[in-house]
């Protein structure tokens, strides 16, 4: 009865805790990872009594629990630190949030409470910088490198390895590193040595099956939603979707929020598969929209080159139609290998779609054709200032 009155009272809402569905929750309880959850629980305890936990490297898909197990575990060990009044020192850092190599160690320095400037230092005097931080703290400090497959294959390995080797230098400062990694074949980018000091334990995270995503969906919806407001069938289908290619946590929650969104929006009285259907599209559609607007200029200019015809066309005809597009804002028109190049990533992306087609006695030819609707794609393109004379 409480629910139904609070429901009432704020309006049409469904959601009693939206934040419970944002990507930045960490649950109160974590179904499936509870191994994970003792095993790394287990690797940073030494640091209770003062010793130096051993590196980790913890593995696996996008939406298998990984930041959230480790945040979860971290959040329970300052807790447990702070019991016994023992000072713990812990820098979380997603490297790809932080976007930059000098980013990763500016976090870095502030998690140990040291600012250092946006720009003006050399990445090798950021470092010392946090490596005096270190020093400073007398205290074993825990690193935590989220998707750290990001900072690797964009600026090698350097910070890595320099990290590992901080503890030779440092008395009586130490360093522990956990790096995360969604990209099972990250260990290939290591070099060998790096590799051996970060992989002193390993751990990997399987996907969830779709009966475990459906269970961890279910506890999270109780969190977000009120009692009543979601059809079990709707919590089995965002499970069975999101599960079809590897079972991704993340996209099984991502799509009972919009799903949620959707049935608000129709101010449904709950969230049903119909509902889940048309999230899928919304999430479809969206993802859409971002990967035109981060085209390049020219992969814009293909596109456009696409959609001006309606009916498919061959390789040749939308050359043909670029180059004269091109020439329209005075730019220069790339080789057609390298368009042929741009059109099998827009085919990649789900943009167009390239069929091979017979024809006859000629042998076979491909013809490309748009898979986005055309209003909604021009409306897209008209948002970039270089190609606005074009779409009027
Ligand atoms: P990864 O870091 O492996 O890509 P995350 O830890 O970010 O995955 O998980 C993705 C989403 O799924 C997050 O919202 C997280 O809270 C949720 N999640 C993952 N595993 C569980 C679990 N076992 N129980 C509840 N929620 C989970
Ligand atoms: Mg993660």
């Amino acid at each position: 009865m409480d629910d139904i009155f609070k429901r009432a009272l704020s309006g049409q809402s469904l959601f009693s805790n939206r934040d419970a569905l944002s990507s930045d929750y960490i649950p109160v309880r974590l179904p499936f990872r509870e191994n994970q959850i003792i095993g790394i629980g287990e690797i940073l305890s030494p640091i209770l009594h003062g010793s130096r936990p051993s590196n980790l490297l913890l593995y696996g898909k996008t939406g298998s629990g990984k930041t959230a197990v480790a945040r979860y575990v971290l959040r329970r060990l300052k807790g447990a630190a702070a019991e016994q009044g023992i000072d713990v020192n812990i820098c979380y850092v997603n490297t790809r949030f932080a976007g930059t190599e000098y980013r990763v160690l500016s976090n870095l320095a502030e998690a140990l409470n040291l600012k250092i400037p946006f720009t003006g230092l050399s990445a090798g005097e950021a470092f010392a910088r946090v490596e005096s931080a270190v020093d400073a703290s007398k205290s074993n400090v825990v690193m935590i490198l989220d998707e750290i497959d990001f900072l690797v294959s964009n600026y090698g390995d350097d910070i890595v390895y320099e990290l590992t080797r901080v503890n030779e230098r440092l008395n009586p400062s130490r360093v522990s590193i956990i790096g995360i990694s969604n990209d099972l074949r990250f260990k290939e980018l290591l070099d060998p040595r790096c590799l051996s000091s970060l992989s002193e334990e390993e751990m990997v995270f399987s996907p969830y099956t779709a009966n475990e995503l459906k269970t961890i969906l279910a506890e999270r919806a109780a969190a977000a939603f009120y009692r009543g407001a979601v059809d079990e069938a709707a919590i089995g289908l965002c499970a069975a979707l999101a599960g079809s290619e590897h079972g991704d946590a993340r996209r099984a929650v991502d799509l009972l929020r919009v799903s949620g969104e959707v049935a608000e929006r129709e101010t449904a009285p709950r969230v049903e598969e119909k509902h889940v259907r048309a999230a899928v599209q919304r999430i479809e559609r969206d993802r859409m929209v971002e990967a035109i607007r981060s085209l390049p200029l020219h992969a814009k200019l293909v596109l456009l080159s696409v959609l001006t015809n309606g009916v498919s066309a061959s390789t040749g005809e939308i050359y043909q139609r670029y180059a004269k597009q091109c020439r329209r804002i005075a730019t220069e028109p790339l080789t057609q290998r390298r368009i042929s190049g741009l059109l099998a990533e827009l085919d990649l992306l789900g943009l167009v779609s390239a069929n091979l087609v017979s024809q006859g006695r000629y042998g076979r030819t491909k013809k490309i054709s748009s898979l986005t609707p055309i209003d909604t794609c021009k409306e897209i393109l008209s948002e970039d200032s270089t190609l606005g004379s074009l779409l009027t």
